[in-house]
């Protein structure tokens, strides 16, 4: 069969070295670098990446120095006695027939601990620290760090390393007159504050020789103010280049910028245009990145020009074995990452070990083995409800054995996917759906849709355990005129695409609350070059970069479809349960669409002229057309009973088990986990 994704198999000929393809998987820490028996975790990670067939490895940041930390105690590479523990990772990779490079990352000013240091002493506004300015020995000491650090992972059995230049870290905080106000020969002109990459890459090209990869991840595209400019950026990559880089990588943005880079609602490929710029001014390969997660639109970007390499990282925590999958043209099959943070970047922020959402096995590799190598007996198994619990319980339970049978009364598999799919920026949730519907029919897993189980039916199957996971039920709210017909739950607003008013209250700022609100003012989106527009201007990015980092002067400012307003009885800041790392996305899409976010009040009643609520005491009316009600959700069990008292052996799993906090990660999680134990 013909090879689809040509362009992504073309190796990429580094002169001294051939990588296998063009695609890279980027730098993520995973939190395994500070575990017990972290190492040994990492090389399982690693080596299964290898292994699923990616051309490149980068690894999570590891300091040069201690001041360099990201956060107290994480990892640091400064000794051979390290060097010699990180062997186990190289092996695993290059027994797999990979290629991997040791990403040295200085935490600059984001070091969150009280010994981070900047070129300048002026504090970050996401750290509570001030950092300590370095003095001019300092920089040069720390230079002297980078080319040791880099020295010892060659030591480790890297194949190179990849400096970390963006994201607002201490490189790129030499780079930018607003974090460099520096008077020696590493500030004041350009050519100063670009000289600590310089001189870093220079002596490490010296000191290493010529068959050490190092890759260079530059900031493209700052999206700060008094950030880079693109003459800047095209500068310091030329001069990168003469330094003896081989490789650069795009980065996008500091970690302080108020545009979302990689989160979902960024459509795919949107920043690849910035590496494009770049095209063509260098000699060595360009890798561009963000929000890349599928072959296709990796092929096509390398196949239209815009880079010459892709950079995916979350891709390979939702499936280590894409490579393979698109090499074999069944990319039908891979588990696409679907950009919602909630298990990789949110553990991390929260100082938890990452993982992934549509796949619990991540980074828990060597846990997953020993379960599996379990011995178990084949059952017969009947899941009942196939959301995101029954599917993944069914295609895990079926995979290791068992005979499944999943019925759902539904005409479609995914229960709650099939509504947040309908969300502007949860498009993604229709990858998953076909993930599983293409697992269960690989694995042979019996489906029946539009059937009601009832107790003959389960008895008719004969099966030797039954899986409950149907999921929940919204729960109603309890007050004066709550079954008006301007009154509807957010499952209906959604399953049966009810139109509404203009005016529009939402009860209950959960999760549900916060989607609704996006799906009333937002369509969705389309992964085409419009959407692309829009975004980019929405969040006022400059593509024509007239200005240092690329942000417009004025943002736009278009008339909101309805006017929404938010409530909730508690008190503070709405969306506050919302992810770690996308809360602050939600909460600025609806700001600037105008919704009024009102908490610490009670609701008396509704009245066809619309919500009365209380406010310390004060009754009013919210005068509005429609009101949606997101007021949690409530298990849907009423099958247990009546299996219980059949005596049919049973587990209760998902929001059928517990409604209240529980999310597909929490499902998807606990459903992967029984299939082990069964
Ligand atoms: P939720 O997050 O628990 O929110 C329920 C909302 O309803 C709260 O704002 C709560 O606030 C309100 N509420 C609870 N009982 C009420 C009552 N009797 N009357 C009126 N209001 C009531 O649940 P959800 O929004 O339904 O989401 C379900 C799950 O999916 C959650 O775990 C959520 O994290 C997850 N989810 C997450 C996202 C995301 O992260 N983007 C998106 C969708 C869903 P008050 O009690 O203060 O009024
Ligand atoms: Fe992607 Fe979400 Fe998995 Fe992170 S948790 S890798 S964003 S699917």
């Amino acid at each position: 069969m013909e090879q689809s994704f040509k362009k992504l198999f073309q190796p990429v000929d580094l002169g001294f070295t051939v990588l296998k393809n063009r695609v890279l998987m980027g730098s993520m820490h995973t939190g395994l670098e500070e575990e017990k028996g972290g190492y040994d975790k990492m090389a399982a990670f690693y080596g299964e990446r290898a292994k699923g067939g990616v051309g490149l490895i980068v690894t999570g940041g590891v300091a040069p120095n201690f001041s360099g930390w990201v956060s107290p105690f994480s990892i640091k590479l400064t000794s051979k006695r390290v060097a010699r523990k990180h062997k186990v990772i190289t092996k695993a990779v290059h027994e797999n027939d990979g290629k991997i490079c040791l990403q040295i990352l200085h935490s600059g000013r984001y070091g969150y601990h009280p010994f981070c240091v900047a070129p300048s002493k002026i504090k970050s506004p996401i750290s509570r620290f001030t950092p300590r300015a370095l003095s001019t020995s300092g920089v040069k000491k720390t230079i002297r760090d980078f080319v040791r650090c880099a020295k010892l992972a060659q030591l480790g059995g890297y194949d190179g390393v990849e400096i970390m230049g963006s994201e607002g870290y201490l490189i790129n905080e030499f780079l930018v007159t607003k974090t460099n106000k520096r008077t020696d020969e590493y500030g004041g002109s350009y050519e100063n504050r670009m000289r600590f990459p310089i001189e870093i890459v220079k002596a490490i090209r010296e000191e290493l020789g010529e068959n050490f990869i190092i890759i260079y991840r530059l900031s493209m595209i700052d999206l700060v103010d008094e950030g880079s400019t693109w003459p800047e950026v095209v500068t310091l990559a030329k001069e990168i280049e003469k330094a003896g880089t081989n490789i650069i990588n795009t980065g996008i943005g500091w970690h302080e910028a108020r545009v979302p880079t990689i989160a979902t609602s960024v459509p795919r490929g949107a920043f690849s245009w910035v590496t494009e710029r770049l095209m063509g001014e260098v000699n060595i390969p360009l890798v561009t990145t963000n929000r890349i997660n599928t072959p296709e639109k990796a092929n096509e970007i390398i196949e239209n020009g815009h880079a010459d390499m892709i950079s995916m990282a979350r891709p390979f925590l939702a499936d280590a074995d894409f490579m393979n999958k698109a090499k074999d043209n069944k990319s039908n099959e891979i588990n696409t990452c679907i950009g919602c943070n909630q298990a990789c970047l949110d553990h991390v922020f929260k100082q938890q070990t990452a993982s992934c959402l549509v796949n619990p096995r991540a980074c828990r590799e060597v846990e997953f083995d020993e379960l599996e190598k379990k011995s178990r007996k084949s059952k017969k198994l009947l899941v009942v409800g196939a959301g995101p619990a029954g599917l993944a319980f069914s295609a895990e339970a079926s995979r290791l054995g068992h005979d499944v049978t999943l019925v759902d009364k539904s005409s479609e598999i995914g229960g709650q996917f099939n509504l947040a799919k309908k969300v502007a920026g949860k498009e993604e949730f229709h990858e998953t759906l076909r993930y599983f519907s293409e697992t269960l029919k690989n694995n042979k897993v019996d489906v029946r849709l539009n059937t009601q189980v009832d107790l003959d039916l389960v008895q008719s199957l004969n099966p030797d355990e039954v899986i409950i996971s149907t999921g929940v039920v919204p729960r109603q709210l309890k007050i004066e005129g709550a079954d008006l017909p301007h009154v509807i739950s957010y499952y209906d607003l959604l399953s049966k695409d009810i139109k509404v008013g203009k005016n529009v209250v939402i009860i209950g700022a959960g999760g549900i609350g916060f989607d609704v609100a996006e799906y009333l003012l937002h369509d969705p989106i389309s992964y085409n070059e419009e959407s692309t527009k829009s975004f980019l201007k929405n969040w006022g990015v400059d593509t024509s970069y007239k200005n240092g980092g690329a942000l417009l002067k004025s943002k736009d400012s278009s008339s909101p479809r309805h006017h929404i307003t938010l409530l909730q009885r508690k008190e503070g800041k709405l969306g506050a349960n919302l992810g770690k790392t996308t809360g602050w996305i939600h909460r600025a899409t609806l700001k600037k669409s105008g919704v009024k976010m009102i908490g610490g009040l009670s609701y008396e009643k509704i009245t066809k002229e619309g919500l009365w609520v209380n406010k310390k005491g004060k009754s009013e009316l919210i005068p509005c057309d429609n009101i949606i009600v997101c007021a949690g959700q409530l298990p849907l069990n009423n099958l247990k009973t009546c299996l219980d008292e059949a005596h049919i052996k049973n587990h209760i799993i998902g929001g059928a088990r517990k409604a209240a906090e529980l999310d597909a990660k929490a499902a998807i999680e606990e459903a992967t986990y029984l299939a082990f134990s069964i």
